[in-house]
């Protein structure tokens, strides 16, 4: 069974970082994408190693500062997400805020909740591409979950949920 990652059916990968784990974030990050009326459709507290590090973050393993973030991003468990919705991973992305947190815009998760650059509480998928590599890195098929949330009738239009 491959993932899907269309309509109501597109996914993001959600990784709520060590700094919200210490900082007791955890139910205030999720209730925000609960909130917005996304699904969660799979999550589960992992301790990240290395090797998966300099794959999820490729793009910035040449960076001077790689070895900071890596070195943060194993400092504790994380608790990875997958979320759903019709165009979920712009919406995800809109309510995380842009990444140096200080500058983050009010009323978004690193505009609320943080101060830095590395250490801000979440990741997300930044493409739908992205997402469609993403999601399979952290979870296996059968860890995502597929059911039925009667919310989606009134958080959504007919012509929308098709
Ligand atoms: P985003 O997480 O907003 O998509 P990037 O993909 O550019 O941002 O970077 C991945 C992560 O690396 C950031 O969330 C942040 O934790 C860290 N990071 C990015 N730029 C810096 C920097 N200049 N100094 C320290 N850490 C950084």
């Amino acid at each position: 069974m491959s993932m899907e990652f269309t309509g109501l059916k597109e996914k993001t990968l959600v990784l709520l970082k060590p700094d919200a784990i210490q900082r007791g974030l955890i139910g205030e990050v999720i209730g925000r994408f609960e909130k917005k009326g996304l699904k969660l459709v799979g999550m589960k507290m992992m301790q990240l190693e290395e090797a998966v590090l300099r794959e999820h973050y490729a793009h910035i393993a040449d960076k001077p500062f790689f070895p900071g973030v890596s070195q943060f991003m194993q400092s504790s468990p994380v608790i990875a997400m997958c979320w759903e919705g019709l165009e979920v991973v712009q919406a995800v992305r809109i309510l995380c805020g842009i990444t140096k947190a200080r500058s983050a815009e009010a009323g978004s998760i690193r505009g609320d909740l943080a101060m830095s650059v590395a250490c801000n509480v979440v990741h997300a998928s930044d493409s739908v591409e992205t997402a469609s590599k993403e999601v399979p890195r952290f979870f296996k098929v059968d860890e995502l979950y597929t059911y039925n949330k009667s919310e989606f009738e009134h958080v959504y239009t007919e012509d929308e949920r098709v």
